[in-house]
């Protein structure tokens, strides 16, 4: 069995159509949209395999997170897509409706979603550590792909194209449709869901969008550093990310005896060398950045495109303050996503503050309520000080600390948070990293984590649907494109691509000299968005002009000077706009 919990506000879901050949029968209330509030909804899919053993498993696996969280509703969702084993409809609905029973029997409001239909449904997550767990159990022996088959037949079905877009309910900007069109990523089925392979043209944007952020923050004074992609567990076992983060991590690896994981988040190791690097209160505050590579395990069933991957590289950093700085600091973090959001284009985005609620939920946030209430107040007075628009919520802190989510409208008007910034009270204390501070004391740092573009797969999947993939100068792929009119033109067309490429070094340009009509060539170029289109006929290599047509004109310019072209493309780039 597969399951995916979600602690939420509310859920909705109607049976809208069969799924299947029987689905079950539904009585009239059940047939109606249902809404289920605060529940801990339970995404499930029964597959091949499956015991009374294992159901008992997954019953206790539910109590356990419900008994975390605190949640008395629970909502068992039929979800098919979790799983590519899935077992017969009928075994599934008879297991669905025996941990229905027995969930019931224990007090819980359990809702059992219809079976075997397609439903629309809606649903609020409430964003805390334990809000989201993905779990699997198995029985020994059974595998991915019925194991008495050959090998050969069992390799034929991994390679045989698992992942491929369905473009027909996806809207034209969908951000997967650009991305195949543009070139801009691939899903292998041979590497795996949710681990994209950047193209040439994608590999462009998302080092453009790197050296972009790396110049900021350099700016900022931030420092940039490079930490490996696997680590002793013991690491998060002092940090508290194990046992509690252990389902969105990658199983262990063993190396000399020790457990080795894939790291799911890069603090720890930025800890490591803030205590290498610092000893005094004069040393800080210290800024540390890194483009770092995390891993997540997230379920085949719910990783899309580059919004939700395995390999994540984050646009990450830490501060390390003392408690004085932590205003100011907090304020050059809040200064900086205004800056690198108007060179984005982003404009319709604001704060939400996320503090925590000792009154209502005084277990879930840990460590002292004093410096919660120091740090949450700091944050509030740099929130204020900023002057931007800021909605505040309480009980919605992370467990270590209180945190603001940039919160932005994505291309189909939908909220979605796009970016955070945390301050740390509790991590840095478990992971005993000091400094000596005015008097001569051991003192613990207060660490803000921010992530500006929050991760280039999810920045660049943004980015791609709010720009329909028309990107401005110095982000595209390709800047420019040089095209002959005729034949007789291709030699000339050539030297001026060999000139363009010596006046602006590092420009991205191509040509197009394939034997076919001007028109076509125009298309092309127009499909791939690119942002200058350069045609040189007769005329031009008579009066050494360019023929310019800048996307988004019907027309040409004609006669534009070499050197006007030149210092219009180099400004673009240079000014970012
Ligand atoms: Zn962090």
């Amino acid at each position: 069995m597969r399951l995916l919990t979600l602690h939420c506000d509310y859920i909705k879901f109607k049976p809208l159509k069969k799924a299947i050949k029987a689905p079950e029968e539904l009585d009239e209330e059940r047939k109606k949209e249902i809404v289920v509030k605060d529940p801990l909804v339970v995404l499930t899919a029964v597959e091949r395999g499956d015991s009374d053993e294992i159901l008992k498993d997954y019953i206790a696996a539910i109590k356990k997170t419900a008994g975390e969280v605190q949640a008395k509703n629970i909502v068992l969702y039929p979800y098919a897509h979790l799983s590519n084993m899935l077992s017969d409809p009928t075994t599934a609905l008879e297991y669905l409706k025996e941990a229905e029973n027995v969930l019931k029997g224990e007090g819980y409001n359990v809702t059992r979603a219809p079976f075997g239909y397609y439903k629309e449904f809606e649903l609020k997550c409430k964003g805390h550590p334990l809000s989201e767990l993905s779990k699997q159990f198995r029985a020994e022996g059974v595998q991915e792909i019925n194991s008495s088959a050959p090998k050969k037949e069992i390799q034929n079905k991994q390679s045989s194209g698992k992942i491929i877009l369905d473009r027909r309910n996806l809207k034209p900007n969908d951000h997967r449709i650009l991305g195949e069109d543009l070139g801009i990523f691939y899903l292998s089925d041979e590497v795996g869901p949710g681990l994209p392979l950047w193209l040439p043209r994608g590999e462009v944007l998302r080092n453009q969008l790197e050296q972009y952020m790396r110049e900021v923050e350099l700016k900022y004074g931030y420092q940039y550093v490079t930490t490996p992609h696997i680590t002793k567990g013991s690491i998060y076992e002092k940090t508290g990310h194990l046992p509690y983060y252990a389902d969105t991590m990658f199983s262990p690896m063993e190396i000399d005896g020790i457990n080795y994981y894939l790291k799911p988040m890069n603090c720890p190791h930025h800890h490591m060398i803030f205590q290498k690097i610092i000893k005094s209160y004069k040393d800080l505050p210290l800024r540390l950045a890194e483009a770092g590579v995390v891993y997540r395990n997230e379920l085949s069933g719910v990783t899309y495109g580059l919004m939700r991957v395995r390999h994540i590289m984050q646009n990450d950093a830490h501060i390390y303050v003392t408690p004085n700085q932590l205003k100011d600091e907090f304020i050059k973090v809040l200064k900086m996503f205004d800056e690198v959001y108007q060179v984005m284009g982003i404009q319709d985005y604001y704060f939400r503050l996320s503090l925590p609620d000792f009154k209502k939920n005084p277990e879930k946030f840990t460590g002292d309520p004093k410096e919660w209430e120091f740090a949450s107040e700091e944050i509030r007075k740099a929130m204020k000080e900023w002057g931007k628009n800021f909605t505040e919520e309480n009980g919605e802190a992370a467990f270590y600390g209180p945190k603001i989510d940039v919160q932005i409208k994505n291309a189909n008007g939908k909220e979605e948070t796009i970016a955070t910034s945390q301050v740390d009270i509790v991590v840095p204390k478990r992971l005993e990293i000091t400094y000596i501070d005015e008097k001569g004391e051991k003192k613990t740092p207060i660490v803000i984590h921010r992530a500006i573009l929050g991760s280039y797969e999810r920045f660049v999947a943004f980015l791609l649907e709010k720009t329909e993939g028309k990107f401005p100068v110095w982000l595209s792929p390709i800047q420019v494109r040089v095209i002959d009119y005729t034949e007789r033109n291709t030699q000339s067309a050539q030297k001026i691509v060999d000139k363009l490429k010596e006046a602006i070094p590092g420009l991205r340009i191509d040509s197009d000299f394939r034997n076919t009509t001007v028109n076509d060539k125009v298309r092309d170029s127009e499909m791939q968005k690119i942002n200058y289109l350069v045609t040189i006929g007769d005329k031009e290599e008579e009066k050494g002009t360019l023929a310019v047509k800048r996307r988004g004109n019907n027309k040409p310019e004609f006669g534009v000077k070499f050197e006007s072209f030149v210092h219009e493309v180099k400004e673009k780039i240079e000014k970012r706009n």
